[in-house]
This record gives C-alpha cells, sequence and structure tokens, in this order.
C-alpha cells in the first residue's frame, strides 16, 4: 500500500477524483500541482493511515515512518532547503483533510521546523529578524495549542501585556527584539504550566503535529460536525505536509480567500478578500477587517484591492481562476499566497453556496456551455431549496434600523437575542425563536448557530467562520457590523446609534442587505420565478415520479399548485370538521343516542362538505385529488368545558348529565390505537356515506354546472384486515352509483386504502383485491412499526438520535431498513394482486429529499408532501433518475 502520496513541479502521485484516500484538500492539491498550477511542493499521508491508525490502538503502519522521510526528501531536493537545517531550513505546514470539507474543524499549524537555530537561518535568508521572530512566536502559539493542549489565552495574555508594556495597538507595532522576547516568555510559560520543554526537535515537531491531525478526528468538536453533517466516523482524515510560502514578508506579500463567483448571490464576477503582509488564518479570524481583491462591487470606504495594489498578481489569479472553471466546471473556492510578489495556491474545492447562488450558477452555467441540464440539476441539492422558499423582510413594512453589517448569508429572521450557543440551545428546546449574537463564532458555537434563526456577529468578513458556516447551514447571518459593542458580561449589545439591545429582546436581521433592526419586521414569502422557474423546468423532464400536496383547503392547494403540484395526495377531513360553525353539528352527530338524530346531525354537515369539496376540486381542475375519510378518534371533537356542554344540552335537548357520561364513555386510553380510521367508518357506516355522498355530489355538480371532470379518489384509513376494506368499499360504491343516478351524470372515482399499519403492508396482495390504490401513511406506519407514539417520542428520542442508537428522527426521514421494508413488500404484494394499483406515499416523509429517493427505488407513482415541499420533492425525484 501506498500511504504517502507526492505533490510538486508540475507532478503528482494523486489527483482530484482520490478524494476518498487523500482528502480534498490533498486530491486538489495534487491535481493543482498536475495542471501546472503554482502549488508548494509536500505530500499527502492517506486517510486509510488515519483507518489504521485507530484500528491498530492508535499506532501507525510501520512503513509509515520511512515513506514520510522520503517523501520529505524529495520535497528538500525541490526546494533546495534542509528540514532542520541551521543555514538554510526547510519550514512546512501540516495540514488536516477529510473527504469533505469540514471547515474549521481540524487545525493548521504553519511555520513547523522553527528552532532557536533554525530561526537563525530564516534571517540570514530573509534578512528580516522581525518577520523570522514572527513566524517563529506563531508557530509555538499554534503549535502549544493544536498539539500540546495549551490555552490559547494564556499566550495570547503574554502578547497582549507585550503590547502594552510598549504603548502597542497593532501586532505589527511590535518589533523583531519583542516578538524574540515573547518566543522565550512562551516556552517558559509552556513548561511552567504542562510542565514540559517545547520541543526543539523538527522531527518531533513534525511528528507531534501529525499525531494532533489525527487525534483531532476524535476531538468533540470534529464529532459534532460530523454528526450534524452525516458524515461517518470510519472515513477518517488525511494530512498534508506542504512547504511553507509566506505572505507574512512585507508589502509585496499577501495571503487571501476567493470564490470564483459570487457564493451569496452566484453572480458572475471574482469574489474574494485579501490582506497585505498577513499569514494563514489572518484572513478569516476577523483580526483585520480584510479587503476586497477587485474594485467589481466597490463602495465607497473600501480599502484599496488588491487589482489596484497588486496587479500583476491578480492578473495571474484571475488567469487561474478562469483555468479552475473551466478544468473542474464549478465554481471553486480558493486560498491564496503571495510571497515577494509571486502567487501561490495552497487550496481550491468546489465551493459552499446559497440556495440561490446555486441555482444561478447552474443556469449561468448551462448558458456558458460548461455543464449540461442534468449535471446543473444535481448541482442543486434539494435539501437547500428550503432557503428559497423561506420569507424575506416585506419590502413596504416600517423597520428601525440600528446597524448595519455584512450581508453574509442571506434570508431573514428574527428572534430574541442570546449570548451564547448555550442560550441558544436551551431557548430554542423551550420553543423560542432566537438571533445568537457573537463577537465572532468558531466551531464550538456550531450548535448554537444550529439552533438559532440568524446569526449576527460584530468581528469577522464575507469568509469568517460564522458567514461561512451559515450560508453551509442555509440560515440567515449578518456578519462583521462593526456598528455594535457587545458587553457579553452585562447581556446586551449597544449599536452606533446609541440603541441598547438586551438578552431576550427582539430583533429582525435582513441576511441579503446586512441590516439589523429592532423588534419583529413582517416578512413575505419567497419568490419563485427567474432561475428558479429554470431549474425546476429541466427538474420536470428528468424526474419519474409525480408530486403530489397534501392539501386540505382550496388555499393550501392553490399554494401547492403554484408550487408545482400535479395533484392533492392527501385532503384530511378531519379539519373541515373543527371549522367553529360545523363543530356544533359534528359534536351533535357524535353524542346523538341512535341513528336517527346522527342521520340528523349529518344532514347539517353534508351541505358544508360538499362546499369543501367543491372549493378543492375547482382548485385542482382536472388533477387527481385523493380525499381521505374521517380518521381521528371522535372524542377529539367533543366538549369538555361545561358551557358548551350546556350549549349542546338545549340544541339537542338532552340533559348535561347524559352528554357528560356519554363524553366519559368515549374517553380512549390510547386514541392513536383506538376507535379511529376506518373502525369508524365500519360502526358508525352513515359517517362515511355522508362523505363519501357530499365527494360525489360535488364532483357530479362540477360536471354539470361548470362543465369539468374530476376524478375523486376516495382513500379509506387504518385499513388493517381485507374484510374492514370490502364493507367500506361496498358501502362506498353503492353511495356512488347511487348519487350519479340520481344526478344522470358519470363520474369515473377511484376506491383505495392507506397502508399504514404493519398488517395491512404483510397482506397487501389480499388487501389489493379491494383497492384501486395504496397510499403509504407513513406517519402512523412509523410509530405502528416501532411502537413509538409519535407525540410521546419527543422524551427519548432526541436521546437515540444523539447517541447514535438511532441515525436520523424517523419521523423526519424513512426508516428504511425496517419501515421501508414494508412499504417495498406492500408495493411488491400489491402488484402481485393488480399490476396497475397506483401507489403513492403521504406521510411527511414524502418532502424529505432522502425518503423521496427511496420511493422512487421502491416504484411509487408519486409522492405527497406538504405545499411548500413541493419543489423539494421534485428535484429530489429528478435526482433518484439521474
Ligand atoms: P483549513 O482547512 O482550516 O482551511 P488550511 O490547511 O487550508 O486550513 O490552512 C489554513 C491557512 O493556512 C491556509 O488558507 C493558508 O493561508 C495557510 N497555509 C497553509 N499551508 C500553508 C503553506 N504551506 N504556506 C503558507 N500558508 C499556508
Ligand atoms: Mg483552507
Ligand atoms: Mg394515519
Amino acid at each position: 500500500t501506498q500511504y504517502v502520496y507526492f505533490f510538486g513541479a508540475g507532478k503528482a502521485d494523486g489527483n482530484a477524483k482520490m478524494k476518498e484516500l487523500l482528502g480534498g484538500k490533498g486530491a486538489n492539491l495534487a491535481e493543482m500541482t498536475a495542471i501546472g498550477l503554482p502549488v508548494p511542493a509536500g505530500f499527502t499521508i492517506t486517510t486509510e493511515v488515519c483507518t489504521e491508525y485507530y484500528k491498530n490502538n492508535q499506532q501507525y503502519p510501520a512503513p509509515l515512518a520511512a515513506d514520510v522521510e522520503a517523501n520529505l526528501a524529495r520535497v528538500e531536493a525541490l526546494m533546495g532547503k534542509k528540514f532542520g537545517d541551521a543555514k538554510n531550513p526547510l519550514l512546512v505546514s501540516v495540514r488536516s483533510g477529510a473527504r469533505a470539507s469540514m471547515p474549521g474543524m481540524m487545525d493548521t499549524i504553519l511555520n513547523l521546523g522553527l528552532n532557536d537555530t533554525t530561526v537563525q537561518g530564516i534571517i540570514a535568508q530573509s534578512g528580516d529578524e522581525r518577520f523570522a521572530y514572527d513566524a517563529y512566536r506563531r508557530f509555538v502559539q499554534m503549535y502549544s495549542d493544536v498539539v500540546m493542549g495549551m490555552h490559547k489565552d494564556e499566550l495570547e495574555h503574554l502578547l497582549e501585556r507585550k503590547k502594552e508594556s510598549r504603548g502597542a495597538h497593532l501586532d505589527t507595532e511590535l518589533s523583531a527584539s519583542d516578538w524574540k522576547e515573547l518566543v522565550a516568555e512562551f516556552k517558559a510559560k509552556i513548561k511552567a504550566t504542562l510542565g514540559v520543554d517545547f520541543p526543539e526537535d523538527p522531527k518531533e515537531q513534525l511528528w507531534g503535529a501529525i499525531g494532533a491531525v489525527f487525534g483531532s478526528w476524535m476531538n468533540q468538536r470534529a464529532i459534532t460536525y460530523r454528526k450534524l453533517n452525516n458524515i461517518p466516523a470510519e472515513w477518517g482524515t488525511a494530512v498534508n505536509v506542504q512547504s511553507m510560502v509566506f505572505g507574512n514578508m512585507g508589502d509585496d506579500c499577501a495571503t487571501g480567500v476567493a470564490f470564483t463567483r459570487d457564493p451569496s448571490t452566484g453572480e458572475n464576477y471574482f469574489y474574494g478578500e485579501y490582506l497585505v503582509n498577513a499569514q494563514g488564518e489572518d484572513v478569516v479570524a476577523g483580526i483585520r477587517t480584510p479587503q476586497p481583491i477587485n474594485r467589481a462591487k466597490y463602495k465607497p470606504g473600501d480599502l484599496p484591492s488588491m487589482e489596484e495594489v497588486l496587479p500583476e498578481c491578480y492578473e495571474q489569479l484571475v488567469q487561474i481562476r478562469d483555468i479552475l472553471e473551466h478544468h473542474y466546471k464549478d465554481m471553486q473556492d480558493i486560498e491564496f499566497t503571495i510571497e515577494k510578489g509571486i502567487l501561490y495556491m495552497l487550496q481550491c474545492r468546489s465551493g459552499k453556496r446559497t440556495a440561490k447562488a446555486a441555482i444561478k450558477i447552474a443556469v449561468d452555467m448551462v448558458a456558458e456551455g460548461l455543464i449540461d441540464e442534468k449535471t446543473a440539476v444535481l448541482r442543486v441539492a434539494p435539501s437547500q431549496l428550503d432557503q428559497l422558499l423561506h420569507p424575506s423582510l416585506d419590502p413596504k413594512a416600517e423597520k428601525k434600523v440600528i446597524a448595519k453589517g455584512l450581508p453574509a448569508s442571506p434570508g431573514a429572521a428574527a428572534g430574541e437575542v442570546v449570548f451564547t450557543a448555550d442560550e441558544a440551545e436551551s431557548a430554542a428546546k423551550l420553543g423560542h425563536k432566537v438571533i445568537l449574537v457573537r463577537v465572532e463564532t468558531s466551531p464550538e458555537d456550531i450548535h448554537g448557530m444550529h439552533a438559532a434563526q440568524g446569526i449576527l456577529t460584530a468581528r469577522g468578513g464575507m469568509t469568517s467562520h460564522a458567514a461561512v458556516v451559515a450560508r453551509g447551514m442555509g440560515k440567515c447571518c449578518v456578519a462583521g457590523c462593526g456598528d455594535i459593542k457587545v458587553d457579553y458580561h452585562a447581556g446586551q449589545f449597544v449599536a452606533k446609534d446609541g440603541t441598547v439591545i438586551k438578552k431576550g429582546d427582539v430583533i429582525t436581521l435582513d441576511g441579503s442587505t446586512g441590516e439589523v433592526m429592532k423588534g419583529s419586521v413582517p416578512m413575505v414569502a419567497a419568490g419563485v420565478g427567474g432561475d428558479f422557474a429554470t431549474v425546476m423546468a429541466w427538474v420536470d423532464k428528468f424526474r419519474r415520479m409525480k408530486v403530489r400536496a397534501n392539501a386540505d383547503t382550496p388555499h393550501d392547494a392553490k399554494t401547492a399548485r403554484d408550487f408545482g403540484a400535479e395533484g392533492i395526495g392527501l385532503c384530511r377531513t378531519e379539519h373541515m370538521f373543527f371549522e367553529a360553525d360545523r363543530i356544533a353539528a359534528v359534536r351533535e352527530m357524535i353524542l346523538s343516542a341512535d341513528l336517527e338524530g346522527r342521520k340528523k346531525a349529518l344532514a347539517k354537515i353534508l351541505p358544508m362538505q360538499k362546499g369543501d369539496f367543491k372549493g378543492l376540486f375547482r382548485e385542482m381542475k382536472g388533477l387527481p385529488v385523493t380525499i381521505r375519510l374521517l380518521d381521528p378518534p371522535l372524542h377529539e371533537f367533543l366538549p369538555q368545558e361545561d358551557k358548551d356542554i350546556d350549549a349542546l344540552s338545549a340544541t339537542m335537548g338532552v340533559s348535561a348529565q347524559t352528554l357528560k357520561h356519554k363524553v366519559e364513555f368515549l374517553h380512549e386510553f390510547n386514541p392513536m390505537l383506538g376507535h379511529r380510521g376506518c373502525r369508524l367508518g365500519v360502526t358508525f357506516p352513515e359517517i362515511y356515506d355522508m362523505q363519501v355522498q357530499a365527494i360525489m355530489e360535488a364532483a357530479c355538480e362540477l360536471v354539470k354546472d361548470e362543465g369539468f371532470q374530476i376524478v375523486p379518489e376516495i382513500m379509506i384509513p387504518l385499513v388493517a384486515v381485507t374484510k374492514e376494506l370490502s364493507i367500506m368499499r361496498a358501502n362506498a360504491v353503492a353511495v356512488c352509483e347511487d348519487v350519479q343516478k340520481r344526478y344522470g351524470v358519470k363520474v369515473d372515482y377511484l376506491i383505495g386504502t392507506m397502508i399504514e399499519l404493519p398488517r395491512a403492508a404483510i397482506t397487501a396482495d389480499s388487501i389489493a383485491t379491494e383497492a384501486d390504490f395504496f397510499s403509504f401513511g407513513t406517519n402512523d406506519l412509523t410509530q405502528t412499526t416501532f411502537g413509538l407514539s409519535r407525540d410521546d417520542a419527543g422524551k427519548f428520542l432526541p436521546f437515540y438520535v444523539e447517541n447514535g442508537i438511532l441515525e436520523d428522527d424517523p419521523f423526519v426521514t424513512l426508516d428504511q431498513n425496517g419501515v421501508g421494508a414494508l412499504v417495498r413488500m406492500g408495493c411488491e404484494k400489491g402488484r402481485l394482486t393488480r399490476p396497475n394499483i397506483k401507489l403513492g406515499i403521504c406521510g411527511e416523509h414524502g418532502g424529505d429529499p432522502a425518503s423521496v429517493i427511496f420511493c422512487d427505488s421502491v416504484g411509487l407513482d408519486y409522492v405527497s408532501c406538504s405545499p411548500f415541499r413541493v419543489p423539494i420533492a421534485r428535484l429530489a425525484a429528478a435526482h433518484a433518475t439521474l
């Protein structure tokens, strides 16, 4: 096995396709080297080493040491320097790199190889003592933090004291001798705190750093990030060892980060930030405010751009941008450093982007001939679309802007201010909407960023941690808002205009403009025209499954159609029963002592139900509409308060006492498994008869009066045994035929059932004898397969997911091995009996991308989901076929 892969001077052992083995960073460093871009030479230790390391009780494979030596020698030969040499020392960076990018999760060590001897070599080589000691102290700070476990603040504190004693405000005001003294002070502090010497031997430093990268794969931050992003622990990380280039050797040096297109809007211009005379993380750390690389979006007050300050390097970078986009055929996120006027590439990867940008870039790249429509569709992640379908601020609303920062991640959000990630998490658990306000964020804050509606930071640029992570999460973020002064201690921030916002006060963020507003500003639904429509049209060309919506009202149905629904997969009729002006009649029906009484009450409900269905049919003209007959247990409709019972007793002419007894009698211990679904229809057939009559009369009247056909699909819920369905079917058919005869009109209709009990799935071949269609009700099917009440699961299910007992919440993502196996069985058995049986799903899983892809694999004809998720389901259905 090859454990180490070399790259340098136009040649590389690896390439971009080897991400699994070399990690994303290593694979792309190899690729960039091979296509002739200027990349400092180095080598990558593979992810396999990491996996073996953890398998073998934290021991490296035997050949690794020799392999590292050999590759280090190659780098030395290329660079004409020697690692640890007193006169001409090679310095390296040690960089982690997992398969999937994990921004900020793993720590990089720069300037490795420095000690009291080699620093003299660097001074001699660079002729710059200040630079050499600055590099040295940075190394000691990073190494002691990442490898030795020294708390960052302790050394930072010494640095602050040094600045104070020199009357300096900025690091740049410190002199060579200051830095030199600090190195010694740092080392003394490390010795005093940890009881060990800072390692002087460069080889020991190198292996310490390599070990720390592998070790960091299992640190809490990395584990949390993997869990949130479904990255398996078995993947491991690679380690990159690369010769150093310096962006901090003077004013002809710089370091920067750029995107080949705007990651927030997708606009096709070169977007980036850089800092003159700076090293490594300075740009993203938010210590100094970075400058734009060009004048594409010049705003008054912007500092001079790289285009003006370092024009030749900028020109070269523009060419590289072009080469990379044509090579990768995707928007790239790049990191570069300029040493003495010479440009070096340190990283590239496909850039994270907002949903809006993903769509614009996909559409533009098709127009530019870079990619085809299929690739364009695959470039947009279904889960990401949610962002676009979310609200933005109502442009007509009044707003009091108290501060303005960078528009780091679009969308709008309002909530109560909290200042720590833990507060954000606990408040969100109690159902509060919160905005997380921080000076800047770090990986320790990720759980709080997840819990918050939006994020506001006082420091940091568009490529700061907060901005990058928020865009990845599709969460609104305003970053680098220098207009606010955050005071954690007092639990408040003060805006430039003097407004004081305390913890718990409500603010609104607009991540598209960077504005921060006091109070809650009204919002409007998202616009979905333009490029969005273009992509969705491609989506519809490629997908096999249809997408319907779960909608109960004409209003929901209209929303669903606007989002491209091709029918209604689930209309719940119980909502129609709950309305204020109907509930009395419904209660009267339930509490009637006999059939006569029930029929009298049902006769009052019939015209209202008929009106509902007509509205729905009109909205869905020409498209299928599945209507589920009454499902919930009757007691849910019952009056609980005395005044309601008294009112009812008056209209029904029955004593309140009798009614109370009846209500008690209807109480159930376990209603989810009680007298509900078709069990109601079997025991009180007149209820379902009334509903079927309303459906059929509505359809007939539309044919007669408004001249259009609709094919109602009548759905019987909670069937466990075939006999239930055969009885319900016979009743429904009788009513349908009778209504058609009365109206003298012919209406096609289907009668089918939900498959939402394990027994129904297991006996689906028999049930199919009575069903024209199946709709998998995966909410109930999940409850009954797991024997798990969704209403009570909140107490323990999160623990299960956090501890990996369950991979996902089964009510969010379909449990493919268990519940999914029943769905598959139901499909196969149903088709055995009735090859043309229509198959769909109407549980909430119908709008979950992973579940939609599963539905495609078992051959469902359609998925049905909530109206707002229809575009997500359409896109996921297309992904399933591509
Ligand atoms: P991350 O994965 O957190 O982005 P990197 O390994 O990319 O960490 O390192 C962070 C930064 O350190 C890089 O963007 C670059 O500016 C700097 N850096 C890393 N390696 C080198 C190097 N060999 N020479 C100069 N700068 C480097
Ligand atoms: Mg990087
Ligand atoms: Mg159900």
